[in-house]
């Protein structure tokens, strides 16, 4: 059952003693001066305590559906002996598309990718011609950009309320009191152990989430201060709000490993022994550690992720979009700058998105043109077979009342029926015929109606791209063909979550249990936190809170 785990045991430990002798000696030494870490701490003191734990890339029923196999999260959501209250929200949409950056950026502001300006994981900007991705060594990119435009996140508006946070390994970080960040230090050795244990130069799962789970108790090396034990030390008690980022379920879907792999498993399989082996004895330090500090009783958790995963059933080789348009289209080298190029063409997943120039004007802020530049990328992407064989839907951009050829404009987009565009003359005519209502277009799609509004709330108007590739399930435009899993589609799997919020200090607030089946979204965490903190609800965003109503 758990063969991957086991053969690892060696390794794990071989490293873990080798390389964290010097972790081990400064922390035997910030002990040493500080007295021992947590004294007891009252129970039952409000408002009560708030921790988030995001477990990334977590699908929609996996702990619900394992609960038996699960004792920790047993504990934390049903409470010893069964009798604790908790709520369920059994239907969380995330935001378009479910992906990490931009889903991660709208969760935790409450706002859609375009009111955040992180429209995506990577994109073009029309205006400075550059295209934007936001990893990066500082990782203080999505942060900057939140500041530009003026945007607050969960952090912001605990810290309004005269309230303190703390974030741990999460990007987004502006206005938390303390952060806990991974660093080089981390991250190094989180490779060295996976080249060790999967020959792979790939974050190990299990190690990041083991020492994310660490840094947030106890504090990386540097960090002790800022931890839960150092401010239990220091202060006598916790911040009112504690994040913590849980990426080893992402990582895991991502690349399940050797044997996994050889067995098929289903992304399904994979997250549950997951699960069971990783994710669960985590919970079991994180309760030990409230329990022994006297904090459990009055503190509520947030069992929550920001998109699914899904099996890639067939990888298309990335590069292929780009092929098809350089007969017609001048594109990009390597450089990120662009102003002389005429198409710009995104890194894929399960959609591809095209940015086209007005070859006309050769200005990147004018919309292109629908016959010269739009028809023509369509039209060589329709001759090749791999694309058509992989696309279920296409979506063509509108400019309202800034283009005129002939055709109304009143909407972000048009659905594109392709296939009756594909087996037609091809003329201009037929190209006209082709543009539907967005939803007409997407009418396959089992999730049209959130699809629709969701890519309608995606982009800003710089950003949108002229046409957008919408893949088959699990059919992905990939660099590694070695991936097992992915995400970013707008299929079920990825774009429907759910959430529980349990833990001990629930009881006194809200003595029931709840499942809200109804729509809810990631994007109203932010309003559930405020909810508990008795703090104003934050206005001006597009969550709400779907807990109105259930405290007595
Ligand atoms: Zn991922």
């Amino acid at each position: 059952m758990r063969p991957l785990f086991r053969l690892s045991i060696f390794w794990r430990r071989f490293l873990n003693i080798r390389l964290f002798i010097p972790f081990i000696l400064v922390l035997f030494l910030v002990f040493e001066m500080t007295g021992k870490a947590g004294k007891t701490f009252a129970a039952n003191l409000e408002p009560p305590k708030i921790v988030i734990i995001e477990f990334h890339g977590l699908k929609k029923d996996i702990i619900q559906d394992n609960l038996a196999s699960l004792p920790h999260f047993r504990e934390l959501i049903q409470g010893t002996g069964d009798k604790q209250s908790y709520i369920q929200l059994s239907n969380v949409f995330t935001t378009i598309p479910a992906a990490s950056v931009p889903a991660c950026t709208s969760m935790y502001t409450g706002l859609h990718p375009q009111n955040t300006g992180v429209v995506s994981t990577i994109w073009f900007d029309r205006k400075s011609t550059k295209v934007r991705t936001m990893i990066s060594y500082g990782q203080q990119r999505i942060n900057r950009i939140l500041t530009e435009n003026n945007v607050k996140t969960l952090y912001d508006y605990v810290g309004a309320a005269g309230k303190t946070s703390l974030n741990t390994m999460l990007m987004i970080d502006k206005g938390a009191d303390w952060s806990i960040k991974s660093g080089l230090f981390f991250w190094g050795n989180s490779l060295t152990v996976a080249i060790f244990k999967n020959r792979k130069w790939f974050p190990d799962p299990w190690y990041m989430d083991h020492k994310t789970i660490s840094g947030a108790l106890t504090g990386h090396l540097f960090s002790y201060r800022k931890s839960l034990s150092g401010m239990l030390n220091k202060k006598g008690t916790i911040p009112d709000v504690t994040v913590i980022q849980l990426l080893g379920m992402d990582i895991m879907s991502h690349h399940p490993g050797a044997s996994l792999t050889k067995q098929n498993a289903t992304i399904d399989e994979i997250q549950q022994q997951y699960a069971e082996n990783v994710l669960d004895p985590q919970m079991g330090r994180l309760i030990r550690f409230f329990k022994t500090n006297g904090i459990f009783e009055n503190t509520i958790f947030f069992l929550v992720s920001q998109q699914g995963s899904i099996k890639i059933e067939k990888h298309i080789p990335d590069n292929i979009v780009a092929a098809c348009l350089k007969p017609a289209f001048k594109l990009p080298g390597h450089s990120k700058e662009n102003p002389s190029s005429e198409a710009i063409v995104m890194p894929g997943a399960c959609t591809k998105e095209i940015y086209l120039k007005n070859r006309g004007t050769r200005n990147w802020l004018h919309p292109p043109g629908l016959l010269t530049e739009v028809k023509t990328a369509i039209d060589l992407l329709m001759d090749d077979d791999t694309i058509t064989e992989s696309i279920n839907a296409m979506v063509v951009r509108q400019y309202p009342g800034e283009r005129n050829e002939g055709i109304v404009e009143n909407d972000v987009w048009w659905g594109f029926d392709w296939q009756f565009y594909q087996n037609g003359s091809r003329s201009d005519k037929a190209f006209f015929n082709a543009l539907l209502p967005l939803k007409s277009g997407l009418h396959h799609f089992e999730l049209k109606d959130y699809i629709s509004e969701s890519l309608t709330r995606q982009y800003t108007r710089e950003t949108t791209p002229d046409i957008k590739l919408i893949n088959k399930k699990g059919h992905y435009f990939e660099v590694d063909f070695k991936k097992y899993g992915h995400h970013g589609s707008y299929y079920p799997e990825d774009t429907v979550l759910s959430f529980w919020i349990a833990g001990p200090g629930l009881n006194a607030m809200i003595p029931q249990r709840h499942t809200i089946a109804s729509a809810t979204s990631t994007l109203d965490l932010i309003p559930m936190v405020a909810y508990f903190l008795d703090i104003e609800q934050p206005t001006g965003i597009d969550g709400r809170n779907p807990l109105a109503g259930l405290r007595p």
